[in-house]
């Protein structure tokens, strides 16, 4: 199938993309505007703790299928959100951090979502309480825990300064804007090294799409100048085909692809990393650490999960979660709180796409909760990333999930319409990447409007 009629399918499925509403001609968040009903027999308070990919859709679509006795209230600690997906193009200047700003005006303005900025530092899950860092506490009858995840600090570079000094940018912002200054000051013969931390880290293609995008933008303005992607995994663990051809083909001889490279630490005085594979000298480092649950969720006591399948780290980083509602899963007192996007292991990837995904169905399965009703039984979803691989042209990867009901997770399925399990594109081409640009227009319009 097409990717355009694959797009157009998952968009007419219930937790597809909401359809837009007309063209979209910048970046600005303008869409479809559901009503919101007076009454749809669900009525409670929802406190939603991070307005990212997950927070901010989980938010809209309870007042848009919930209705307006569902009282739904946003606590989020900045004052705006920088996108993640996107942010590897600030590195080759074809995009801007200000570019990718959004705010949560439009979910308080169209759907009557009432917004807190401030830090939740604790969860009275008893009480049924959320607690602020500042002001009064909050309280709820479902809780929606969304606060993507933390880094490791990685041995050699571990103060604030070092981190700093050697921008990861996997969390875009300053960190973004300071690494593309890095890139520019490079000459042609300097390296430019990056790591991969292993699995499970958010958006799996994303380190390697960095890759490509900064040798990119070296060969056009640095010829001669290298890079070095050290990955901690045994291999390219997504879009293997798409990125195995971009590094031997359409970047071979800047890119140098170093698998099993396990980060011991780094040197910051000869601006050294050392791996299980050796060490690699260069001018520009970024490495990308390994990831896990934020301190709120330790804190809190809601992480009991090592990771997928596969998973080597074998520590307890993320939160176990029922797909088929995102509630938390534990023996204790559960009940009434959800995780969602980056933290929960749900059996699908960390990426934003799916973040959206994934809030939908936890909307409709709590607004079904709250009018006494039985969760949807057999929740589907799917994911499309799109990856540049140079300045103007782009692969893709997409997957369909269904609900395991002995697993509680979601696993790939092919669907009746015929839709595979998962593919990647056959080649990188400017066409993906005109698409790219509308799938991203449309997702951020479906979160932020
Ligand atoms: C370079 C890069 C490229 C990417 N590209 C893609 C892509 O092409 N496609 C794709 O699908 N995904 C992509 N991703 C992944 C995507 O950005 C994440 O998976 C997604 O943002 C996860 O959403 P989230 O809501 O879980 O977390 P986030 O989007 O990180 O949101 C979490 C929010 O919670 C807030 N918060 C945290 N703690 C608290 C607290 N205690 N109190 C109050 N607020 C709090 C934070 O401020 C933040 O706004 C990319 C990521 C990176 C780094």
């Amino acid at each position: 199938m097409e990717r355009r009629e694959f797009l157009r399918a998952l968009g007419g499925s219930a937790i597809g993309l909401a359809a837009a509403g007309g063209a979209f001609g910048d970046d600005s968040v303008t869409g479809y505007v559901a009503p919101v009903p007076a009454d749809t027999g669900a009525s409670g308070r929802v406190v939603v703790i991070g307005g990212g990919m997950a927070g901010a859709t989980v938010a809209k679509y309870l007042r848009v299928w919930g209705g307006a006795k569902v009282k739904v209230t946003l606590v989020e600690r900045e004052s705006v959100y920088v996108s993640n997906i996107m942010s590897n193009l600030v590195l080759n200047g074809s995009r801007t951090i200000s570019g990718l700003t959004y705010n949560w005006d439009k979910l308080a303005s169209n759907y009557g979502i009432d917004r807190v900025q401030g830090e939740v530092v604790g969860v009275d899950r008893k009480a049924h309480r959320v607690l602020l860092a500042a002001g009064g506490p909050l309280d709820y009858d479902k809780l929606v825990i969304a606060p993507g995840i933390d880094f490791d600090r990685i041995p050699g570079i571990e103060s604030d300064a070092l981190q700093a000094q050697f921008p990861h940018a996997w969390k875009a912002g300053a960190q973004t804007t300071a690494l593309r200054n890095q890139i520019r000051a490079m000459t042609s013969r300097d390296t430019f090294v990056m790591t991969i931390p292993k699995a499970p880290y958010r958006c799996p293609p994303g380190p390697y799409e960095r890759a490509c995008v900064v040798a990119d933008w070296l060969k056009r303005n640095r010829r001669g100048a290298q890079v070095i992607v050290l990955d901690e995994n045994a291999g390219i663990i997504a879009e293997r085909a798409s990125f195995e051809r971009a590094f031997t083909q359409t970047h071979a001889g800047v890119i140098t692809y170093v698998p099993n490279a396990i980060v011991d630490h780094i040197d910051p005085g000869s601006l050294t990393v050392f791996t299980a594979m050796g060490e690699f000298k260069g001018k520009v480092i970024s490495p990308i650490p390994r990831q896990r649950a934020p301190r709120l969720l330790y804190d809190v006591g809601l992480v009991n999960d090592t990771g997928v399948p596969g998973d080597t780290i074998g520590e307890k980083r993320w939160s176990l979660v029922d797909a088929k509602t995102y509630e938390y899963l534990d023996n204790g007192i559960g009940g009434d709180v959800h995780i969602i996007g980056d933290p929960a292991n749900h059996g699908q990837p960390k990426a934003g796409h799916v973040a959206n995904q994934e809030a939908k169905v936890c909307a409709d399965a709590i607004t079904r909760l709250l009018r006494n009703d039985l969760p949807d039984a057999n929740p589907v979803t799917n994911s499309a990333c799109y990856s540049p691989i140079t300045f103007e042209t782009a692969s893709w990867l997409t997957a369909v999930y269904r609900y395991n009901s002995a697993s509680r997770k979601m696993e790939t399925f092919t669907s009746n319409a015929g839709v595979a399990a998962a593919g990647e594109a056959a080649s990188a081409s400017k066409d993906n990447f005109e698409q790219m640009n509308k799938w991203f227009r449309q997702l951020m319009a479906d979160t932020y409007a």
